[in-house]
């Protein structure tokens, strides 16, 4: 049992948890924080990865969220403009479309002047007859327009959240399950099971984050022992990625004739990346994969648009997730409410609880803000706001400075190969000096697994970053499982396997 009362002990190791425990540790506040499995294992690795206002919530009227989220998305882009980049959307549209093209027009006015937009461009027209963005699609889309958002490695995200959260002195805690939460008085008692070596831990704490994504119902029920809370609905989001459909840079926005809307978007330099679907969940969220019927309607869907057709022999990988939405009552998944939802229970003399519910990857910094809120009314003040401010590891460069950090590594490391460069600095920014140390040539990076994944970047991310699995490094920290055979990645696995308990930072 740990002797120490921390302030707060949040479950999930997903965005928000992990926002939440660098903003309130960044503030004064102790912190531990516990996640069953790997960071983003559960909905943060498998969302579409925009950073973006939601051009289609303006149809749902959530004017809030919207603007907050268009605010976000420089904000995010300048605290970590590695994982993060604008892109381009192409939204085209033809006569007799879905949408006519003055509701169109009106929403991409609503989203150019809502707020926050400094660096990222306006909305303009294409005459696709004639820019390249036509080239891929059949010959009836004459027109489209084209507006900013953003994009993000969400699994990437998650993790730097929590190294910060580490290096500013939380305690961070991954494959460790919360198996129960106890008020005893005004302090809870929280009981964890390490999911790796099944040794059981105590922890003391003022308030309790629950921050459990789609399990939190079940955290509430199960480890918490309370009533039969049913706050959340759960709304299966599937995706395929096949290989590269089109060269632009730009990503399509499709609209689709169920009204509901789907994205290609160019994927890891050689992909195309296709989704998402909207379905009711009923089974366990660790369970969730993609159906033969959410297969079929995104290559429908895409075919619809693309003059080369997509079918279920193109993909290469899927992935599937859920989002953990508040359930206002909506008939339909696509039309429940995205926006987030933070209760606190408990307060005086009973120790309190803080609920979360729903949430994008875009909002997770407001979130965590408005969740230090309600924690400094429950458990008094800490700190000011600093996250608007506040780089995330290896974000220490000018939102626009990618290619000159590109530059920079290849003058430092010139046996690098560009397409290496390129990746190493969209995932580890200012930190890719760090991880090659004094490397020579390419023999001084070690084994390589496949891809461009080689043994220092396994060991720097054991060291830095808790992977433990090859899964963890293919999935998660890079996206190199696209490149690696199976065979390849067991001989990582094995490799991992082998190292000795202690390297792990
Ligand atoms: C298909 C899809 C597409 C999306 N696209 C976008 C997008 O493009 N842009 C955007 O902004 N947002 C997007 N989202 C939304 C966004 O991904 C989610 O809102 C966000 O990831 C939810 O994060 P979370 O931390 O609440 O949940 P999670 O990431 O699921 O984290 C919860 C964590 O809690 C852990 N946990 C559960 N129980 C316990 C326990 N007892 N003990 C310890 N740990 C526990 C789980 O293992 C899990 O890792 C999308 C979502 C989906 C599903």
């Amino acid at each position: 049992m740990s002797r120490k009362i921390y302030d707060l002990f949040v479950i999930g190791g997903g965005i928000n948890g992990c926002g939440i425990a660098r903003d309130a540790v960044g503030r004064g506040y102790s912190v531990a924080l516990a996640e069953m499995n790997d960071f983003a294992s559960g909905t943060s690795s498998g969302a579409t990865k925009l950073i973006h206002g939601g051009l289609r919530y303006l149809e749902h009227y959530e004017f809030r969220l919207v603007r907050e989220s268009l605010m976000e998305r420089e904000v995010l882009w300048a605290t970590a403009p590695h994982i993060i980049r604008p892109m381009r959307f192409v939204l085209p549209y033809h006569k007799g479309g879905i949408r006519p093209a003055w509701l169109i027009r009106l929403g991409l006015f609503v989203y150019d002047h809502l707020g926050g937009r400094k660096l990222l461009p306006p909305t303009k027209v294409l005459d696709m007859r004639r820019d390249p963005a036509g080239k891929p699609l059949k010959a009836i889309f004459t027109k489209a327009f084209e507006y900013s958002d953003g994009w993000v490695d969400d699994a990437r995200m998650v993790v730097l959240n929590a190294r910060d959260a580490a290096d500013r002195g939380a305690l961070i805690m991954p494959r460790t399950k919360v198996v129960a939460a106890r008020r005893k008085n005004d302090l809870w008692s929280i009981e964890t099971v390490d999911t790796a070596s099944g040794q059981q831990s105590s922890f003391q704490a003022r308030m309790l984050v629950n921050a459990a994504g789609p399990w939190v119902d079940q955290v509430i029920h199960s480890a918490i022992g309370q009533n039969e809370a049913q706050h959340v609905r759960l709304v299966q989001g599937s995706h395929i990625v096949v290989r590269k459909k089109f060269d632009d840079p730009r990503a399509y926005f499709f609209q689709n004739p169920d009204n509901r809307i789907i994205f290609a978007i160019p994927y890891e330099q050689d992909f195309t990346l296709i989704g998402t679907t909207d379905r009711d969940y009923l089974a366990d969220p660790k369970d969730v994969r993609i159906t033969e019927e959410e297969t079929t309607y995104l290559c429908n869907a895409a075919n619809e648009y693309f003059k080369e057709p997509i079918v279920a022999d193109d993909i290469v990988w899927t992935y599937s997730a859920v989002r953990p939405l508040f359930d206002d009552g909506a008939s339909k998944a696509q039309e429940a409410t995205r926006d987030y939802v933070l209760i606190v229970e408990g307060n005086g003399a009973s120790a309190p609880l803080l609920n979360v519910f729903g949430g994008k990857l875009t909002t997770y910094r407001r979130l965590a803000e408005h969740a230090l809120e309600k924690i400094a009314t429950a458990i008094g003040p800490k700190g000011a706001p600093w996250t608007a401010k506040g780089r995330l590891p290896g974000g220490d460069f000018a939102a626009t400075g990618y290619e000159a950090q590109v530059g920079d590594l290849k003058g430092r490391y010139p046996f690098l190969a560009n397409r290496h460069a390129r990746r190493l600095v969209r995932c580890y920014g200012t930190k890719a000096a760090a991880l090659l140390g004094q490397a020579k040539n390419t023999e001084d990076l070690g084994h390589c697994f496949g891809g461009d994944l080689y043994e220092i970047e396994v060991r720097y991310l054991i060291e830095h970053e808790w992977a433990r699995h090859a899964d963890d490094v293919l999935w998660r920290r890079t996206k190199e499982g696209l490149r690696l055979t199976k065979e390849q990645a067991g001989l990582l696995e094995e490799y991992i396997a082998a190292l000795p308990a202690q390297m792990a930072g």
